[in-house]
């Protein structure tokens, strides 16, 4: 079942929680929603579920209006942060619970109920644990349940709400690639809410990027992390270098480094560049470079990050291949030069990311 959201703005008081959003979700596609805290990833969530209504603009659930719809009969499957499991029912009572409380009419048979609900238990490989309780579960085969029981009635969607969001690193990276895999078998139409970029980028086929209470990009991870549509989203993405630079017949100088442009004359531009699109020098070369001396070194690592204070007194990341840095012979003191190999460049100045 697609879902298509069209201009949705929800107010509390004279707060906006969401602003004009509009977005299309294709039948069996999972789309992650992607922003800071308080950025209204979960009032869209919930406005999807039914159990919010927006103050303007509508839901289409299968090409109808939702807004006649009781929450309970949009077929809509929810996870949330903190697995709601019932304490005092076994994992299979606790997947089994949304199917038995149906009314007598639409119950499955008893053996298909059981049949159901354990195909779903070993879908999330926990068929061996039917017979426990909650408790003597760890944090993620608790989540697997609160899976497998939104999975139970058959939802035309599913929504997760920071779902791994309560579990530790490792048991989060083992998970989010679970689900995925889990997505392409059962191919449900899902809305995934993270406030963490790799998660995101990880996980869903497309990202809506949310920033007080309005999209700014939609994309695939690829096109998001690669041509980010402006500086709030490519600094959400990950570390990034701030510089100004002039821009004269085509040639670009640096002049700057940092967030604010002080000299507005229509010739300077603020310039992105990630720690891993810089090359290090020992001389200056023929190419457009920064001067800068070497603060520290931390070569643990897939990559060395070198920190280098530049010409401006600040402070740039660097991330070069170990045998770079090897052939290099860099020690901390040495004075080198930044060569960017890649940069984007915006005009405008950055919007806050913070609602005062
Ligand atoms: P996110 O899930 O992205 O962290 P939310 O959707 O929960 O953000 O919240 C977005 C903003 O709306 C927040 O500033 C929050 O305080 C506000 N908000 C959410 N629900 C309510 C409510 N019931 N009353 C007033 N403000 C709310
Ligand atoms: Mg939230």
């Amino acid at each position: 079942m697609g879902i298509q959201i069209e201009n949705i703005s929800k107010f509390y008081g004279h707060f906006t929680a969401l602003r004009d959003v509009s977005l299309d979700v294709q039948a069996g596609e999972l789309v992650a929603l992607l922003g800071p805290s308080g950025s209204g990833k979960t009032t869209l969530l919930r406005i999807i579920a039914g159990l919010e209504s927006p103050d303007e603009g509508r839901v289409i659930l299968s090409g109808e209006d939702a807004a006649y719809k009781n929450p309970r009969d949009r077929n809509v499957g929810f996870v949330f942060q903190h697995y709601a499991l019932f304490r005092h029912m076994t994992v299979f009572e606790n997947v089994a619970f949304g199917l038995k409380v149906r009314p007598r009419r639409d119950r499955l048979p008893k053996k298909e109920i059981f049949d159901r609900v354990f195909s779903l238990l070993k879908l999330v490989q926990l068929d061996f644990f039917a017979a426990r309780y909650p408790a003597q579960l760890s944090g993620g085969q608790r989540q697997r349940v609160a899976l497998a029981r939104a999975l139970a009635v058959e939802p035309k969607v599913l929504l997760l709400d920071e779902p791994f969001g309560a579990l530790d690193a490792q048991v989060r990276k083992e998970l989010r690639r679970w689900l995925k895999k889990l997505h392409e078998k059962i191919h449900v139409t899902s809305v995934f809410v993270t406030h963490d970029q790799e998660e995101a980028l990880e996980v869903a086929d497309r990202l809506v990027i949310m920033n007080n209470g309005a999209v700014e990009q939609i994309g695939t991870p690829e096109e998001i992390y690669h041509r980010p549509a402006n500086p709030f989203v490519f600094r959400f993405l990950g570390d990034v270098n701030l510089f100004h630079c002039r821009t004269e017949n085509g040639h670009y100088s640096f002049i700057g480094q940092g967030g604010d442009i002080s000299d507005k004359d229509g010739s300077v531009r603020q310039v992105f560049i990630r720690p891993h699109l810089f090359d290090i020098s020992l001389t200056p070369g023929n190419r457009e470079s920064i001067q800068g001396s070497i603060q520290h070194i931390n070569a643990a690592g897939p990559s060395v990050k070198v920190e280098i204070v530049s010409e401006w007194g600040g402070s740039v990341q660097v991330n070069i291949p170990q045998d770079r840095y090897q052939r290099l012979g860099l020690q901390k003191g040495m004075s080198v030069y930044l060569i960017p190999l890649q940069m984007s460049t915006f005009d405008e100045t950055l919007p806050t990311e913070e609602q005062p």
